[in-house]
């Protein structure tokens, strides 16, 4: 029997996801050593024919990164579900739609108004927009469907399991990897992460406070960050309460607020909602009025509570655009 076969496709991604991998360093060799890789665009020169001439389910594994923003995402990630025994979605793009999902606030119309002819930075005199298709003197050319929505991976296909994170880190794809080679696998739909939040391992939990004490909600340019106090405590809003842990605290360590990459933990529903509950519970105020200051204060609210899962959340999108 020849190695497992093993593929990696992108779709709405920066493009981390794919660093991810190559940052596994010499474990990458083992990786190698251990599987036959099929199909890596970004790094191997394969073509989509070579995987329409697999057979059903003869790919062992396929990671796929990336939010779910044009047709031939959706096209690639249906191809890659009937050709894999298993799908995994990588990172949080995948996983709960990412910083593409933030795309969902708004709509394609809105989208292509502002790149192709209302940004400054524009050149764009004949006020050309992508077409799906365009007659030129040779033939038609076509371009993928750009979706209005963004959504993630298990929302357009079957997916088994989950690596989170922006990009996974990584201790947990390589866990991720031994495990789909041993065949020792949990249940299928597992998040491959402990199922806690961030805060139950952070090291400045300590000072986390537990009553309202907030008065005042500040931005990280606004304030000397005290490198061992919660962050909330310096009313500095931090995802950690709403967010998943595994990720090493690479943002805490850095000084940095946690953003919310890793996804909620399985008893939560909606990493927004939950962590404004967490937030109601600290701020210190009865009074209505002083209430909605605090809450004004916060830039761009939504955009905060769902950085990272908009498309993944009950919103999923805005609606009165
Ligand atoms: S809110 Fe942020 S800084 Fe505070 S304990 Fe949780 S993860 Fe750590
Ligand atoms: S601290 Fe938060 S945003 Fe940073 S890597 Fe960890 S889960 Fe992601």
């Amino acid at each position: 029997m020849g190695k497992p076969k093993v593929a990696f496709y992108w779709c709405a991604s920066c493009g981390g996801c794919e660093e991810a991998v190559v940052d596994l360093a010499e474990d990458i060799l083992k990786v190698v050593e251990a599987v036959e890789i099929v199909f890596w665009p970004v790094a191997m020169d394969f073509k989509v024919k070579d995987v329409e001439s697999l057979g059903d389910g003869e790919i062992a594994v396929s990671f796929i990164n990336g939010a779910i923003r044009t047709g031939e995402q959706e096209h690639m990630a249906k191809l890659l579900r009937k050709k894999s025994g298993l799908v995994v979605a990588f990172g949080a793009c995948a996983h709960i739609g990412g910083i593409p999902g933030l795309a969902n606030f708004v709509n394609r119309e809105k989208i292509f108004d502002w790149v192709y002819l209302n940004a400054p930075s524009n050149d764009n005199p004949g006020k050309i927009i992508p077409q799906e298709k365009t007659q030129v003197e040779v033939g038609e050319l076509t371009l993928p469907k750009f979706y209005d929505t963004v959504y993630t991976l298990d929302q357009v296909i079957d997916v088994d399991y989950y690596l989170p994170g922006c990009a996974p880190p990584p201790d947990l794809i390589m866990k991720a990897v031994e495990a789909i080679l041993s065949g020792n696998l949990p249940e299928k739909g597992t998040v491959l992460a402990p199922d806690k939040a961030l805060c139950d391992t952070c090291k400045r939990k300590t000072t986390k406070p537990e009553h309202a004490s907030i008065k005042e909600i500040r931005r990280v340019h606004e304030v000397m960050l005290d490198p061992d106090r919660c962050f909330l405590d310096q009313g500095i809003i931090c995802l950690g309460p709403a967010t998943r842990d595994g990720c090493g605290e690479r943002c805490i360590n850095a000084n940095m607020p946690c953003r919310g990459c890793f996804g909620s933990t399985s008893r939560v529903e909606d990493q927004g909602a939950k962590f404004l509950s967490a937030l109601a519970s600290i701020i210190d105020m009865n009074d209505e009025e002083e209430i909605k200051r605090i809450m004004d204060s916060i830039v761009d609210p939504a955009g905060v509570f769902y950085f990272y899962s908009l498309p993944a959340s009950m919103l999923r999108r805005r609606l009165d655009i």
